[in-house]
């Protein structure tokens, strides 16, 4: 049996000292352009120093045996014309890690190579949201880890999120937000940065909302189908209007009654979801109260490797609205 406070505590350093320097990429985007023509690179700059990061502090936190499946691996940055790059993933890396070679930076990063395994793991996505990223909008730090078929640990830094639920989403907070959760033991929520101080993270836990049902969903029209929300949404009594933001933020936002649903609906039959991408976030929305399953209402199964081959969409909603949405996928046999 693993000790579940220990990994959270171990969790929430890993994400955020790597919100730190994906925090510190992201305000200086147009220099770590120029390194490379190639415009995915300061994605990459930013992820592998977040890999980087959290590989570093899991192995530093819970030693050796610690096996971490994560998005990235350092093939790309091996190959000699990648110097620059390289170069700038172990400059963002030295702002918390201030004697890290190449030969460290590359070695943290592959301590995310593990595969999936029966005895648990950890999933990582270094930075969930790229688009949101490269936007200046949200993205997310997103650490989960798994036992048997479901997540039993999570933390999600949402770097760009505020913690006032007054602030607009689209727009970057200064400080931003964490948020933990233990299965069983509830979800807790935190400013970024406040790892090592005396402050206990917030409990959060959410009700049934009054009139409008509030939902989120993503950004990109490529992720999830902007014409089926819509017409979920117009099954709903008391619809109100879709919120969009990037990455596993989703989860956090209905977690903390912001919003009362996150909806995911497949824009090709074929999509697999990858577990990093909904780890942290869907065990977070869980243990806040929500109900989290995919669009035939299954719940989201984590032990086929690196996909939730079983999965088809997400919903994730309060159990009310849950049913409510559920219902309306299978009037209009979207699930089919
Ligand atoms: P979001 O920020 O919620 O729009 O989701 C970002 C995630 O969408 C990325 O981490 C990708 O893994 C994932 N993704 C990429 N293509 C698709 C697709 N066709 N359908 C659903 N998710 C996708
Ligand atoms: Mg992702």
């Amino acid at each position: 049996m693993h000790d579940h406070t220990k990994y959270l505590a171990a969790a929430h350093k890993a994400v955020t000292q790597a919100a730190i320097v994906c925090n510190r990429v992201q305000g200086d985007l147009e220099r770590v352009r120029s390194i490379t023509k190639d415009d995915k690179s300061p994605v990459t700059v930013a992820d592998f120093a977040s890999q980087a990061i959290v590989g570093r502090i899991l192995l530093e936190e819970l030693g050796r045996g610690v096996k971490l499946v994560a998005e990235e691996d350092s093939a790309a940055l091996r190959e000699p014309e990648r110097e620059a790059h390289l170069a700038a993933v172990v400059e963002a890396v030295r702002l918390i890690w201030p004697d890290a070679t190449e030969a460290d930076v590359l070695d943290a990063i592959d301590v995310g190579d593990a595969e999936p395994a029966p005895g648990g793991f950890w999933t990582l996505d270094p930075i969930d949201g790229t688009k949101g990223f490269l936007r200046g909008q949200q993205y997310a730090v997103s650490l989960g880890f798994i036992e048997g078929d479901h997540p039993v640990v999570g933390a999600l830094a949402c770097p760009n999120l505020a913690v006032d639920q007054n602030a607009p989403v689209d727009k970057a907070d200064a400080r931003g937000s964490i948020y933990l959760a233990i299965r069983g033991k509830g979800c807790f929520e935190t400013p970024c940065g406040l790892c090592d101080t005396d402050q206990e993270p917030r409990a959060i836990r959410r009700g049934e909302p009054d009139a409008p049902v509030r939902v989120c969903a993503s950004v990109e029209k490529a992720h999830s189908s902007v014409s089926d929300t819509d017409r979920v949404l117009e099954k709903l009594a008391n619809p109100g209007e879709p919120v969009r933001l990037d990455s596993q933020a989703k989860y956090a936002v209905v977690a903390r009654g912001q919003a009362d649903a996150y909806l995911r609906l497949p824009t090709k039959k074929d999509y697999v979801e990858r577990i990093w991408d909904h780890a942290a976030g869907s065990l977070i929305a869980t243990e806040a109260g929500c109900r989290v399953s995919d669009i035939h209402a299954k719940p989201l199964d984590f032990s086929r490797g690196k996909g939730l081959e079983k999965n088809s969409g997400i919903v994730c909603a309060t159990p009310e609205v849950h049913a409510k949405l559920i219902e309306a996928i299978r009037e209009l046999a979207l699930d089919r």
